[in-house]
């Protein structure tokens, strides 16, 4: 377990600071009415590496002055780790360069953050064994729970990059065509199950076209957000066979606002959890690949206090993000940069630790009590959902800032 590396940005040096100087997030901040910039995380600041860049203090070929990740992130590894590096360098505790640096530095507070990459295209997974089954037995009984092809490959779909927004942006209840199993004749509304989904977004920060090995994808991924796949359990149940979810899905998914880079989790990798059938070579992992990474769901009811719904870690997943690439690419299919991977909802095997209002509530039989004697089986208008997430060293901890959104009533 890695320490503590000390920044002369003291509020980066304590166990509490979720941007400590191993942390180095990318986000886009702007300050008023100003123009969207490329930001680095320390502390309580941002580090405007756009103008330290104009400055020539650092040299990236202009990529920091585009006002989003995605032409920085086309430069390529041997340039992730060299920012990184020189970052890591001027904000040591022992860089003489503090008198050179203070001046980019600004309050995080201040700042409204945006979203920090173009996304390309969206795709997400299902690679939560143990949310998979409880899906399974709620769709389809306990017999048919998890599908046959489940334990060979990570299934998946092809989601919608439009609909991906920044944690904060609101989400509006959405209508759909609903059909309950007594109803007799479909109807269309609003959704009346409208749930959240906990997962974590990969973002391929290099193309590929053709095949590539799970050693290639792992490389290829520059980083990872929380995500949340906001989905509309009513509309889903009727629409979903045989194709999949489709508008159920397709309303909005919330990122959070900080890219929080692999090279930064690079201490905090592990294996996937043991394979009960073996996974043919081309979708095997070379070493460990997922991230012992702790999160988090908060639910506040409007006008009320939080409760957290959920704790779980990232480390339940059966198949890693890079896996997930593998296997995307394994027809053919060309990779973009800016491409976003969802990793499937994130559930553990305990009560308390599943990452939907549908696991929690099993299908809204089960209410699951809040503060103040309040209960929930979906979300409800006004309802704040706030992923969290960290990686925890020794005195410091990864964070991902937070990924939140409000419902706000069907129109
Ligand atoms: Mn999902």
């Amino acid at each position: 377990m890695t320490d503590l590396k000390r920044s002369w940005v003291d509020s980066a040096n304590s166990a509490t600071c979720q941007f400590p100087l191993n942390n180095l997030p990318y986000g886009v901040f702007s300050i008023g009415a100003g123009p969207h910039r490329c930001g680095v995380a320390i502390g309580d600041r941002i580090l405007d590496v756009a103008g330290l860049e104009s400055a020539g203090i650092i040299s990236f070929d202009g990529t920091l002055q585009s006002g989003i990740w995605n032409s920085f992130m086309a430069l390529g590894q041997s340039h992730w780790r060299r920012l990184r590096h020189e970052l890591t360098g001027l904000l040591a505790e022992d860089s003489d360069r503090q008198a050179d640096i203070e001046p980019y530095l600004v309050p995080l507070k201040e700042a409204a953050l945006h979203m920090p990459f173009e996304v390309a295209e969206f795709t997400d997974f299902y690679s939560g064994r143990h949310h998979a089954t409880n899906i399974g037995t709620m769709f389809r009984g306990a017999d048919n729970a998890l599908p046959p092809n489940w334990l060979h490959l990570p299934i998946g779909y092809n989601g919608r990059a439009s609909s991906v927004v920044v944690s904060g942006t609101d989400i509006q209840r959405p209508h759909g065509q609903l059909k309950g199993p007594d109803d007799e004749v479909p109807r269309f509304g609003p959704s009346q199950r409208f749930d959240i989904e906990l997962e974590l977004g990969a973002i391929v920060g290099q193309r590929s076209r053709g095949p590539i090995s799970v050693q290639q994808a792992f490389n290829n991924i520059f980083g990872y957000v929380l995500l949340n796949d906001w989905s509309a359990r009513d509309i889903q149940a009727w629409e979903y066979q045989p194709l999949g979810p489709f508008q159920a899905k397709a309303t909005a998914t919330t990122i959070s606002a900080w890219i929080v880079t692999a090279l930064a989790l690079e201490p905090f990798r592990c294996s996937t959890p043991e394979r009960e059938k073996e996974l043919l070579a081309y979708l095997q992992e070379p070493g460990p690949m997922l991230y012992d990474i702790e999160l988090e769901v908060g639910l506040r009811p409007q006008d009320n206090s939080e409760t957290v719904i959920c704790r779980t870690n990232y480390n339940e997943m059966y198949y890693s993000a890079a896996q997930q690439l593998a296997q995307h690419t394994s027809s053919g299919c060309p990779m973009r940069i800016g491409d976003l991977i969802g990793s499937g909802t994130i559930s553990g095997a305990e009560k308390n630790s599943l990452g939907s209002l549908v696991e929690l509530s099993w299908g809204g039989k089960e209410p699951i009590e809040l503060n103040e004697g309040l209960r929930r089986s979906f979300v409800e208008d006004g309802d704040t959902l706030t992923l969290r997430g960290a990686a925890r060293g020794n005195g410091y901890q990864i964070g991902f800032g937070s990924c939140a959104g409000t419902l706000s009533a069907a129109k």
